[in-house]
């Protein structure tokens, strides 16, 4: 079975809220919706919002199955607790209710990270209750990087759950160096997410939850590309004396989505990290996604073996029984 691990949607149709929360959305032409998060707008193409166009693309690039998640911008870490509480349990009930309408796709949870106890009980009620696949988390929370000792309580039962938690870059603070040429996305979330990843493999978070499922988007971002740098710096550095063992060896306690494509970095990261920690991603709908995301494994120069463990990566072993038992259950 193969899953595309990183895909949006927004599943606007199926919030059975009031639509005075902190997102609202309407139509703006044929193709297009206009969305306001928290007073600001921004125009959204309506295979965002389209559950059904989210499948279908999916099945026609010979995915079995599309993980999808909020896009990053509606994931409010700056709400108060409370506020982000209702908003994380809002989407969550209309993405269940969404991804209920097409069993090609699986659904993660919003979670409120801005209280790490409050996420983790969201987490239990979305995997638990609403059958959502997995978490997706934005890669800082207020500033506060992914190790911050106030997530502990998420950490602990996303382990225990053994389900996939997904980091995706946001956020991205500009600089006059990135604020041209797009450059906020194509240099600034590789950056963005090479912290995240950085912050879980050298703050501890992997050692202390070794049954974490994290996936990194885009590839790592910069991450795989330093693993020499974070061993040197854990060699010679005082403010990484902490660190157990060569980080390099905990680059490959993470698993990795193949939106980067030029083939050449895909076997790459597959060299350093190992293959079997890559998994398929699209990034659907997005102009910076990878549009046949199987073929992109496929023809990348991988061996036979290598394109099988990544187009059916492990870290969906859990879905598959999940899946299976519920065909079994009729
Ligand atoms: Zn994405």
């Amino acid at each position: 079975m193969i899953v595309d691990a990183h895909a949006h949607l927004f599943p606007g149709a199926w919030f059975t809220t009031a639509t005075d929360g902190p997102v609202t959305w309407r139509a703006a032409s044929e193709t297009t919706t206009s969305m306001t998060v928290l007073g600001k707008q921004m125009v959204v193409p309506n295979a965002l919002l389209d559950a059904t166009a989210a499948a279908t693309d999916a099945r026609e690039q010979g995915c079995d199955r599309r993980a999808v998640m909020s896009p990053p911008f509606t994931v409010l870490y700056e709400l108060d607790p409370d506020e982000g509480i209702r908003w994380a349990r809002s989407f969550n009930d209309a993405m269940a209710a969404a991804v209920a309408t097409e069993p090609t796709l699986l659904g993660y949870a919003m979670v409120p990270l801005q209280s790490g106890e409050s996420a983790a009980v969201e987490l239990r009620r979305a995997v638990e209750e609403l059958g959502l696949v997995g978490a997706a988390i934005l890669s800082t929370v207020a500033g506060r990087g992914l190790d911050d000792d106030a997530l502990t309580p998420f950490w602990r039962d996303a382990a225990e759950l053994c389900v996939p938690v997904f980091v995706h870059p946001h956020y991205v603070s500009g600089t006059s160096a990135t604020e041209h040429l797009y450059l906020r996305n194509v240099v600034g979330n590789p950056t963005e997410t090479a912290g995240a990843g950085a912050r879980l493999v050298l703050g501890g978070v992997l050692d202390r939850f070794t049954g974490l499922n994290v996936v990194l988007a885009h590839g790592g971002g910069a991450l795989p590309h330093l693993a020499g740098r974070l061993d040197r710096a854990a060699a010679v550095r005082a403010e990484l004396s902490g660190t157990t063992g060569a980080p390099s060896a905990l680059l490959s306690r993470l698993y990795y989505d193949t939106v980067v494509f030029d083939p050449t970095v895909l076997r790459h990261i597959g060299e350093l990290v190992g293959f079997d920690r890559l998994t398929v991603g699209s990034d659907f709908p997005f102009d910076m996604g990878v549009e046949r995301p199987v073929d992109f494994v496929r023809t990348a120069g991988l061996d036979e073996a290598q394109v099988g463990t990544v187009l059916g990566s492990r870290l969906w072993d859990r879905a598959r029984n999940r899946t299976g038992t519920r065909s079994q259950d009729g």
